[in-house]
């Protein structure tokens, strides 16, 4: 077929295949910023900073473990979710809804030891089948504020990879 442009896909399991029909990136939703500020996949975990939907001055900190699917969530003091059951919470919920929402749904699934990508937060939480297992709050939410300070430094024309997460717009 002389002309025909060929794409090369890459797949979620490292195989490439060739193609003759465009393959386009997913783009990424927009994220929330308000309910979710701070989302990452960082030291084996998708973990994140959740606003609480009740008080402006509570945010939950959110973490689910790669491989195990082992979960938590808690206040940023260390208070343990309320809403924690068997499966997750609400804010568990909402931080992998933004991270596929910024990292698409294939890296968030492939990240967290999936055999196969899923579509929709709940979809990955309810693959990954773990359980309850406490992390303390204070090592997600000191990555938090870190990421926080390059938000208040003066702005600089140079480009700050650290701030890569932080989608505007
Ligand atoms: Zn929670």
């Amino acid at each position: 077929m002389l002309g025909a442009p060929e794409y090369t896909v890459f797949t979620p399991t490292g195989g490439v295949l060739r193609s003759f029909v465009p393959h386009p990136r997913p783009q990424p939703e927009k994220r929330s910023l308000q309910k979710v500020p701070f989302v990452e996949l960082f030291d084996g975990r998708l973990q994140g900073v959740v606003s609480s939907g009740s008080s402006a001055t509570r945010v939950y900190v959110s973490l689910i473990e790669a491989g195990t699917g082992n979960y938590y969530c808690s206040t940023n003091n260390n208070r343990p979710c309320g809403g924690l059951g068997g499966g997750g919470c609400k804010h568990i919920g909402e931080m992998v809804k933004n991270a596929i929402a910024q990292y698409g749904q294939e890296r968030v699934s492939r990240y967290l030891g999936l055999p196969e990508p899923q579509a929709t937060a709940w979809g990955i939480i309810g693959q990954l089948g773990g359980g309850k297992n406490k992390v303390e709050a204070g090592e997600v939410f000191a990555r938090f504020l870190d990421y926080l300070r390059y938000v208040e430094l003066p702005a600089s024309t140079q480009p700050r990879p650290e701030m890569a997460w932080f989608v505007t717009g």
